[in-house]
């Protein structure tokens, strides 16, 4: 299978992921303003009917692509939420007990319950084993009398990019560790 291409916009900025399909597209479209990667991928095409030469084309594994981003600044943009990521965020750990676990035996836990009015967002849930969870219930953490281990935190772009690729390449890597938020636990 093919990696995902990393798209920034033209001011370096990682916006997400794209299909190497698309990569060839902006590239035919002449909007990748310039590369970044360390790979680069050589896609063929179909013959040429004149001189019978296959075509072929040539992307990097990190584009900058011209013209405004559709989703404006993007490091603005809250990144949605799923267990996939926000297990990974807590690096498949409870932060109740501590146990790492595998990820169809971890639950999300509001640390405020939604039904005392807690938001289902990135600071009000961590990554909790099912006892953990059922022994929590429907109270906070000080009403349960159980410690947070650590402090849940919002992904920038750069952080949730790196979460919600599992094939990511060594460079594309690289280039997203150097965007992460100052004291960041995430690819330790
Ligand atoms: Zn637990």
């Amino acid at each position: 299978m093919a990696p995902l291409i990393l798209r920034l916009d033209i001011t370096g900025q990682p916006l997400r992921w794209i299909p190497w399909r698309e990569a060839v597209l902006l590239d035919f479209k002449s909007m990748i303003a310039w590369n970044a990667g360390d790979h680069s991928f050589t896609f063929r095409g179909g013959h040429n009917r004149v001189s019978g030469k296959r075509s072929s084309i040539t992307v990097s594994s990190i584009i900058a692509v011209k013209g405004r981003s559709r989703h404006g600044a993007s490091g603005a943009l809250v990144p949605p939420l799923s267990n996939r990521e926000l297990f990974l965020r807590d690096g498949q750990l409870c932060l109740y007990c501590g146990k790492q676990l595998p990820e169809h035996m971890l639950t999300r836990d509001h640390i405020r319950p939604l039904s005392e009015g807690g938001k289902d967002s990135w600071r009000n849930v961590v990554t909790a084993c099912k006892p953990c969870n059922h022994a929590k219930g429907a109270r906070s953490p000080e009403q349960a009398n159980m410690t947070l281990l650590a402090v849940p935190f919002e992904p920038n772009r750069a952080e949730y990019l790196f979460l919600s690729n599992r094939r990511i390449l060594a460079d594309q890597m690289q280039f997203l560790k150097k965007r992460f938020r100052n004291g960041s636990r995430l690819g330790i």
